[in-house]
C-alpha cells in the first residue's frame, strides 16, 4: 500500500483522481532489491532476472509450469472434518479456515491434477504456502493418499511440490497423525512399482520434511530453497555450535547427500520429464516391420 492509499484522507483522493497505474505492475526481489516488471516476472516463473532468486510460487503456479501446456484435471480431494478440536487461539480455526479459502480460492494446503508431461501421463500434487503456511493437517494429508490412489489407479509416477511450516497445530495429534498418513501414500506408490519425486520448494520444514518429503525416489529442490526439520535458531541454541554457511539451503544439503539434484525452475518441467523416462522407459511394442 503506498502513502496516498494509508494516509491521504479519501475525499483529497478522489480530488486527485482515479488511480491510473494498476497495483502490483512492479514487484521488488527480495534477494538483490532491484525493481522487476510483474509481467516479466510473471514470464520467468517467478524467476528473478537478474539475480536469479526463485521467489515462492502459489499450488497452481506449479501446475501450470510442470503439465504440457499448462493443462491438467485437478481432482476433487476428500472432504475431512473441518475444526475437529474446535480450536481458538487469537482468533477460531474455523475463522482461520474461512480466511485462508477466501484468500486463495482453495479448499486447503494441497492440490491435486493430473495429466501429461512431454507426453507421459502423471499425477503432480502442489503444496500451497499461501493457506496457513502450507501446514499439514487431515485435508492434506488425505489429499495426499488420494494423489496416490489416483496415480496407482493411472499406472502412472506422482510428483509433489513441498512447501510447509510443519504440522497444523490448530489440529493437534491429528495434524501430527497425517505424518504416518502421507507415508502410506508414499508406500502405495512403491507397492505399486511406482516412481515418486519430490520436489523441494521454498521452504520445507517441519512435519512435512519429517515425513513424506523425504521418501521420494528422487528428491530435487529449487534453487536457495530452505529445506529442514527446525529452525536453525533452535538446533544453534541447542548444539551450542555456530551453525555452518548456508545451513538447511538446497545447495548444502545437496551437497551432503540429502538432495539428489538442485533444479532451476526453467529447467525442472523438462527434468522431471528426464527423470520419468529414465525410471519408467517406454516398453510399447516397437515396430520393425521396415
Ligand atoms: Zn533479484
Amino acid at each position: 500500500m503506498s502513502w496516498l492509499s494509508e494516509y491521504v484522507r479519501p475525499r483529497i483522493r478522489t480530488l486527485l483522481g482515479q488511480r491510473e497505474v494498476p497495483e502490483n505492475l512492479w514487484s521488488q526481489c527480495p534477494a538483490c532489491q532491484q525493481m522487476i516488471f510483474a509481467k516479466e516476472l510473471e514470464k520467468n516463473q517467478k524467476v528473478c532476472p537478474h539475480c536469479g532468486h526463485h521467489m515462492r510460487a502459489t499450488a497452481l503456479d506449479r501446475l501450470n509450469w510442470t503439465f504440457d501446456d499448462g493443462k491438467y484435471t485437478r481432482i476433487e480431494l476428500p472432504k475431512v472434518p473441518a475444526d475437529p478440536l474446535t480450536f481458538r487461539d487469537t482468533k477460531r480455526y474455523a475463522d482461520r479456515l474461512k480466511e485462508a479459502r477466501a484468500k486463495t480460492g482453495l479448499d486447503d494446503a494441497l492440490v491435486v491434477a493430473h495429466g501429461l508431461i512431454e507426453g507421459r501421463q502423471a499425477v503432480v500434487a502442489a503444496m500451497a504456502f499461501d493457506f496457513m503456511g502450507g501446514s499439514m493437517g487431515a485435508a492434506v494429508g488425505e489429499g495426499l493418499v488420494a494423489a496416490a490412489k489416483l496415480a496407482v489407479l493411472q499406472d502412472a509416477p506422482l510428483i509433489i511440490y513441498t512447501t510447509s511450516g510443519g504440522a497444523r497445530m490448530q489440529e493437534g495429534a491429528v495434524s501430527l497423525m497425517q505424518m504416518p498418513r502421507s507415508v502410506i501414500a508414499t508406500l502405495m506408490l512403491k507397492e505399486a512399482r511406482l516412481p515418486v519425486l519430490i520436489v523441494l520448494t521454498d521452504p520445507t520444514t517441519g512435519g512435512v520434511t519429517a515425513s513424506f518429503a523425504m521418501l521420494g525416489d528422487i528428491h530435487i529442490a529449487e534453487p536457495g530453497a530452505l529445506i529442514g526439520f527446525a529452525g536453525a535458531r533452535v538446533i544453534e541454541q541447542t548444539v551450542r555450535e555456530t551453525l555452518p554457511e548456508g545451513f538447511q539451503r538446497a545447495e548444502y544439503l545437496h551437497d551432503h547427500g540429502i538432495v539428489d539434484m538442485v533444479v532451476k525452475r526453467n529447467e525442472m518441467r523438462a527434468t522431471l520429464a528426464r527423470v520419468i523416462s529414465l525410471l519408467r522407459p517406454v516398453t510399447e511394442a516397437v515396430d520393425v516391420a521396415a
